[in-house]
């Protein structure tokens, strides 16, 4: 059986796995704050928050902005249920958009129609691991009707005066767009270290830092770092300092904390990621689309695009059937189960869920959004898969793709 993902579990992981648990300190410590350095280094931002998911990233950054009842918040139809349901939690009303037929991702003009005067944040998503047009995006919000439609209430919407761009980068950590990493492409972007992820850290996720000017992100991480561990004003590595016990509550905050295990694997992913997972990723998608090529049937994914100098780093490979429903997509995936191959949909859109469609939401809003995700099948893509996997994938899909079309 090919699975569909496989996280990187060498040596070299183990060994600094129990290094760690060796050191004596095993929660959010040294190696949480090292593993925040490097990442703010390798995105270019002024700073970066490690925390034990995308999901609390994104959170903690709608509650940080005071995102609550009566707001709304844009995110694309096409999109794991955690950047919506975190509006939900907050009270607020997820404002789902459709996306691009090409690159998956939030359509432009359908956010541009659905900003009101309610609207505090969008939520674009780098689907796959390709960025979005974070150019357009940036410019949209700071666009002089966009700007005055903006009703700013806490002190940090009118410190900020629009908009703000909250990116859920759990797909593309390391990809680039117009030769610049995802992190610093927009205010804060949240990445995610999943088990499934591309980087990972079993669960785990980030909040790069960009806000502009006059915010000070330094300042932000100080308090995010309270308000994400129970409003505490004190962490458990500076509790245990020489008479150091005394602490504060300053708020009710969450518990989001990452451990310094989970850092461990971090750290040495993201010392080899440029080296070793992103050009081996990339070797596997490049023999997916020569061998897939051939197939009139095959609509390979967009992952480069040298005219904006945008490229993916290789999350997903979201093969798409042309001309194939909904029905037959899954018939050619059992077929390609029965070949022993794992494959999976990203994704099913968020309006198409029970919860979502209890609310009200319909997908027939979203036509782009369902076209992609009726005729989608992701392959298995891993740093582990060799080239003769990738073979074995091929043949199955070509296998099940001329099953089911000739039962027409
Ligand atoms: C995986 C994923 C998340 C959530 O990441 P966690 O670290 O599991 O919280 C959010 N958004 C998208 C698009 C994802 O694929």
């Amino acid at each position: 059986m090919i699975p569909f993902a496989r996280p990187r579990i060498d040596q070299k992981i183990i060994d600094e796995v129990v290094a760690t648990l060796q050191s004596g300190w095993i929660t959010t410590g040294p190696r949480t704050k090292l593993f925040e350095e490097r990442l703010a280094a390798y995105s270019g931002v002024p700073k970066v928050l490690c925390l034990n998911s995308a999901t609390a990233g994104l959170e903690l950054m709608l509650r940080w902005f005071g995102v609550k009842e009566g707001d709304e918040v844009i995110v694309p139809a096409y999109t794991y249920t955690a950047t919506a349901n975190v509006i939900i939690h907050c009270g607020a009303k997820p404002v789902f958009v459709d996306v691009n037929a090409d690159d998956f991702n939030i359509n432009i003009a359908a956010i541009q129609r659905a900003i009101t005067p309610k609207t505090k944040a969008i939520m674009p998503v780098d689907f796959g691991g390709y960025p979005c047009d974070y150019d357009s995006i940036n410019a949209l919000v700071k666009q002089a009707d966009v700007v005055k439609k903006f009703t700013p209430v806490t002190s940090e919407q009118k410190l900020l005066g629009r908009i703000l761009i909250l990116s859920d980068s759990a797909h593309s950590i390391g990809a680039k767009y117009k030769g610049r990493r995802t992190g610093s492409l927009t205010d804060v972007s949240v990445f995610s270290f999943h088990a499934v992820k591309n980087l990972v850290t079993a669960e785990g996720g980030a909040v790069a830092l960009n806000l502009p000017e006059p915010f000070d992100n330094i300042s932000i991480y100080q308090y995010l770092c309270i308000k994400s561990l129970h409003g505490q004003n004190k962490d458990a590595l500076a509790k245990v300092q020489k008479g150091g016990w005394r602490y504060d509550i300053i708020e009710a905050g969450y518990k989001w904390n990452m451990p310094d295990i989970a850092a461990a694997i971090g750290l040495i992913e993201l010392e080899r990621y440029d080296s070793e997972q992103l050009p081996r990723r990339k070797q596997i998608v490049d023999l997916y689309n020569k061998l897939l090529s051939k197939y009139t049937w095959a609509q390979l994914p967009l992952c480069n695009n040298e005219k904006n100098n945008t490229e993916s780093c290789y999350h997903l490979y979201p093969l798409r059937i042309k001309g194939v429903n909904e029905t037959q997509r899954d018939k050619i995936m059992n077929e390609i189960f029965a070949n022993d191959v794992t494959v999976n949909v990203h994704f099913m859109p968020v309006p198409m869920m029970t919860y979502y469609k209890q609310l009200g939401y319909d997908i027939s809003k979203y036509p782009t959004a369902y076209l992609n995700y009726s005729c989608e099948i992701s392959l298995p893509l891993y740093f582990d898969m060799t080239d003769e996997d990738v073979k074995v994938v091929v043949s199955a899909v070509v296998q099940a793709v001329n099953t089911v079309l000739k039962q027409q």
